[in-house]
């Protein structure tokens, strides 16, 4: 009978991943350890990326037996992987204790791997061209399950190198404000997982209190804003968020923080055919895009199963490009990656499990 209790304070037990240094020379002071075990605690957890409290060899067995009752490392199960046949894309299907699971996609490059990461386990903000959205809002993850995300892929594609992290997975990352900032200072720092601020980027679908906030935070983040209308009341259709903060509001918000922080900002733009394709929506696009020292990422709709908008024509596209980069100092057009295995922007999703037949 006495299951239930000790199940109750497994679950208890603080995640040490989702700690920075000082605050695991906190947790291990009042275990009576002197602070030069915080180092050792976190070399083996964010360098060396152990999984067990076990692993870490060089600590006594009494310290390994406290951590392992008063704490927990988050891990996940790789439970389903699928690989791009067009361009080695990866997407990897991560289940963490609870049962719960994000997706999360491996992205190569011939010069940088770069990770996926999800903050959230569905999303809140519904926009129509996206699959998370859909799911509903289901939690947000801790700043330690989102850490081991980072791991998770690290492990995944070693010997390579996760270079980049960009927050564009499942979730609004600027929704789960403070486990995502802490779990990218622990990404960031020399005793974490050692990633230059300039090789992270938040995407936000625009809201703007996140974004003043992260303009006071002294990182150099890059900053990328999913823009999709320039018009307000088209944009509000696309993405219900927009009838909360205005395209102007938006790029007031954006404006200071190009200010505070020196850093150039990003205008994501997905072209779903005949709904923000035209040439007056790119002339209205280059004239916002002009206000700011920023680059325009052109990405086409990915026509899956479930879709609900269609990718225009090339020739389409060609069109739109050509009155932006005339207009504008940088348009790149990104290639949707992984657009086999579902893992473009606004393809992720977890499919509800099903239920057990009798
Ligand atoms: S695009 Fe981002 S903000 Fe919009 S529903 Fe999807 S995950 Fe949420």
């Amino acid at each position: 009978m006495t299951k239930p209790k000790q199940d109750a304070r497994r679950n208890e037990r603080v995640d040490l991943r989702g700690l920075t240094l000082d605050e695991i020379g906190e947790a291990l002071a009042k275990l009576g350890e002197p602070k030069y075990r915080a180092d050792q605690v976190a070399a083996w957890i964010f360098p060396r990326g152990v999984r067990t409290f076990e692993e870490m060899t060089d600590l006594p067995l009494t310290l390994r037996e406290k951590l392992a009752r008063d704490f927990k490392l988050a891990g996940t199960e790789i439970v389903r992987r699928e690989a791009s046949a067009i361009d080695g894309t990866e997407k990897l299907l991560l289940q963490y204790a609870d049962g719960s699971s994000v997706e999360t996609v491996i992205l190569r490059d011939s010069d940088r791997t770069t990770g996926c990461v999800s903050t959230q386990i569905g999303c809140r903000f519904g926009c129509s061209f996206c699959a998370t959205g859909a799911m509903g809002f289901v939690r947000n993850l801790s700043a330690g399950e989102i850490v081991e995300q980072m791991l998770a892929l690290r492990r995944s594609v070693d010997p390579e190198r996760v270079s980049n992290l960009v927050f564009m997975g499942m979730g609004e990352p600027l929704d789960n404000y403070d486990d995502t900032l802490k779990a990218i200072r622990i990404a960031n720092a020399t005793w974490g997982l050692g990633i230059g601020a300039r090789r992270m980027t938040i995407s936000t679908a625009g809201i703007v209190p996140g974004i003043r906030r992260l303009a006071e935070e002294d990182l150099q983040l890059n900053l990328a804003v999913s823009l999709n209308s320039p018009k307000q009341r088209l944009r509000s259709q696309i993405m219900p968020i927009a009838e909360r903060y205005s395209i102007t509001e938006i790029m007031d918000a954006l404006a200071d923080y190009v200010r505070s922080t020196g850093r150039h900002v990003t205008l994501e733009y997905l072209l779903l055919k005949d709904i923000n394709d035209s040439p007056e929506m790119a002339m209205m696009l280059a004239d916002l895009a002009r206000e700011l020292p920023c680059k325009v990422n052109l990405i086409c709709y990915n026509e899956t199963e479930k879709a609900v908008y269609a990718p225009p024509s090339d020739k389409t596209v060609e069109q739109f490009l050509s009155i932006l980069r005339a207009r504008c100092p940088t348009v790149v057009r990104r290639v949707s990656r992984g657009s086999d295995i579902a893992a473009g922007c606004g393809q992720l999703c977890v499919p509800k499990r099903k239920k057990r037949s009798r």
